[in-house]
């Protein structure tokens, strides 16, 4: 690895061990800053906002560390996609010999797609972030058929991969899940779909009333296998 490419500083902070977040791996997470939306609910604001703290080298250092303690790395933010090294370091990850997670708003259909023709990346995790009519009003950014462009990316190459919805009950109701949920269906989405609940706290990107309403899930329309988390 080249010195330049070692001393920049794109990481936020790492979780040094989960076994959550990527399902049947023991795993740690990489925040990256930068974010190319500004969602409402999100809590993540210092990352999506702020400076690196880790340097790639600091990075590096740290996954030799877990060479045969973890097995996987999840790319997380802050939206990872945005970093100009994403491919260099996957490619970096990788020579490590880990399994690589991607978590991502999907607005880099491009990248994604490198990612995965060079086989750089294992699993990605794509938010679903609200139906057309309100996806600039919660993510404050108009491109929602990048995202699109994504999807059906996933769908056409068969990449093992899951979409999510986070839902704050004041942004997204019963019948805005049921419009995502009809449009995955008719795309073909073959996998099931997370419908998380927004957590609470007070440092949202905007000042956001606390969860009031649960989703009334009998009204959620089954036509494609659907998981509560959080619920
Ligand atoms: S919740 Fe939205 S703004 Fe926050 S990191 Fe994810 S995509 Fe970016």
């Amino acid at each position: 690895m080249k010195n330049n490419f070692l001393a920049k500083k794109s990481v936020y902070d790492i979780t040094k061990f989960t076994t959550l977040d990527y399902k049947d791996h023991l795993a740690c997470i990489i925040w990256f800053v930068k974010c190319n939306m500004r969602c409402s609910y999100c809590y993540n604001s210092k990352i999506v906002e702020g400076e690196g703290v880790l340097s790639n080298k600091e990075l590096f250092d740290f996954l030799k560390t877990r060479i045969g303690k973890l097995d996987a790395v999840v790319l997380s933010g802050g939206e990872c996609t945005i970093n100009p090294d994403i491919v260099e370091l996957c490619e970096e990850i990788k020579e490590l010999g880990f399994k690589i997670k991607i978590d991502t708003n999907g607005l880099n259909p491009d990248i994604l797609r490198d990612l995965i023709d060079f086989s750089l990346v294992d699993f990605i995790a794509l938010d679903y972030k609200a139906p057309s009519e309100k996806f600039k009003l919660i993510t404050k950014n108009s491109s929602i058929e990048k995202f699109f462009k994504t999807l059906d990316m996933l769908i056409d190459k068969k990449f093992p991969f899951e979409v999510r919805t986070t839902i704050h009950s004041g942004l997204l109701d019963e019948d805005d899940i049921n419009s995502i949920i009809i449009d995955l269906n008719n795309r073909r989405y073959e996998g099931t779909y997370y419908i998380q609940n927004y957590l609470h706290v007070e440092d949202t990107i905007d000042k956001l009333p606390e969860f009031s309403r649960a989703m009334n899930k009998s009204l959620i329309n089954n036509v494609i296998p659907i998981d509560f988390r959080n619920q």
